[in-house]
């Protein structure tokens, strides 16, 4: 039996240099609460996404709800996109906040300003906006940003995808009134478990801070809190892992050519545009197939190699059945691209002879 191959294989740490760093844990007798391990990292991270503020969180989805709750969001009207992973749209519904659903644009992927504009006339007690830089991929972050200003709205950019990619040299985690990301074992940079949340003011920070633990300091408790804390044996991996982040971004940008090149003349090929203004991570090698039957045939050959491509992002979040009626507005864009994407293996380490076989099967279609 062949060994399977997943859509992304967690990335390992050097060894010794990891163990190292857990005897270091022991020695200190502390495992928890903003030690010294969470603290390197931090610093580390503001040093390489060149970000002022950044706060380290044990999921991507705790750090999302933290920047709603602290932007006095919660209870809300949000306006979300309804392309992306379900935590999206979790972290705002735990938070009673009331998603208003705006469509994508077909391109980028992402939410489209002119159906955000379009939804401010008719919801204008929209009081924040979670845009997704999908597949790492920048949105529009210009004309968020002047639509949001304009209609006074918080901008909370969910950039879980986005680590390492820029957009005018600049990361796209510096963009929003607050970015998110995520460290999970599946993304680029990853401590197995574990994200950021990212604000721009010292007050904004202070009340991350705040509320990522429980809300107290001391005996004084100022605000909702939430335990949001990393651990410092997720903040090890983070510390070993950062430093080969770079290689595995070249890596895969390696990997996305040697696809894109393979898959020419096919007419299911790659339809990922970057910008030249935009530096990719190439977190994901999303396919955009004719149509849904062709995506089950597609899948279902792969799986009889052991080859399982994963369905990044379906089913469009705005058609989840647990959602109240009046919410799940028609979004046609984000419903056809979803039915029809699907993600191929992708990561650093992958073998040549996996994505033989998957261009292989996907030419025999
Ligand atoms: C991975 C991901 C999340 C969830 O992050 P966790 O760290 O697993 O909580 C949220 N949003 C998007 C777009 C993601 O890709």
């Amino acid at each position: 039996m062949k060994q399977p191959s997943y859509v992304t294989r967690s990335r390992m740490p050097q060894q010794a240099q990891f163990l190292l760093k857990i005897e270091e844990i022991l020695q200190r007798a502390w495992l928890t609460n903003n030690g010294q391990c969470v603290q390197d990292l931090e610093q580390e991270l503001k040093n390489y996404l060149g970000v002022s503020h950044l706060l380290a969180c044990n999921n991507g989805t705790t750090a999302l709800m933290l920047a709603i709750q602290c932007a006095g969001l919660a209870g809300k009207k949000i306006a979300v996109t309804p392309y992306s992973y379900v935590a999206t749209l979790s972290a705002l519904l735990w938070l009673n906040c009331t998603p208003v659903f705006v469509d994508i644009e077909p391109d980028s992927l992402c939410l489209s300003p002119e159906q955000l504009s379009r939804k401010f006339t008719e919801h204008p007690d929209i009081a924040g906006v979670i845009p997704v830089h999908i597949y790492g991929l920048a949105c529009d972050v210009e004309r968020l940003e002047a639509i949001c200003l304009e209609r006074g709205a918080v901008l909370i950019y969910d950039a879980a995808q986005a680590f390492g990619s820029c957009y005018k040299n600049k990361s796209l985690l510096d963009y929003g009134d607050y970015s998110i990301c995520s460290f999970h074992a599946t993304k680029v940079f990853h401590t197995a478990e574990g994200g950021c949340v990212i604000s721009h003011t010292d007050a904004a920070h202070e009340a991350l801070s705040l509320a990522r633990a429980f809300g107290h300091t001391g005996d004084v408790h100022s605000r909702l809190g939430i335990n949001g804390k990393m651990s410092e044996l997720h903040a090890a991996l983070g510390l070993v892992l950062l430093h080969t982040t770079e290689i595995e971004i070249e890596k895969r940008r390696h990997l996305h050519k040697r696809y894109d090149a393979a898959l020419a003349g096919v007419e299911c090929v790659n339809f990922l545009y970057i910008s030249s203004d935009t530096s990719c991570n190439y977190a994901y090698y999303p396919l955009l197939l004719p149509d849904e039957a062709v995506l089950l045939s597609a899948m279902s050959l792969l799986q009889q190699q052991a080859i399982y491509p994963r369905r990044y992002f379906y089913p469009a979040l705005n058609t989840l059945p647990y959602l109240e009626k009046e919410w799940k507005t028609p979004c046609p864009v984000a419903e056809d691209v979803s039915r029809r994407v699907l993600c191929l293996p992708l990561y650093g380490d992958m073998d040549d002879t996996i994505m033989d076989c998957v261009v292989t099967s996907l030419k025999s279609l």
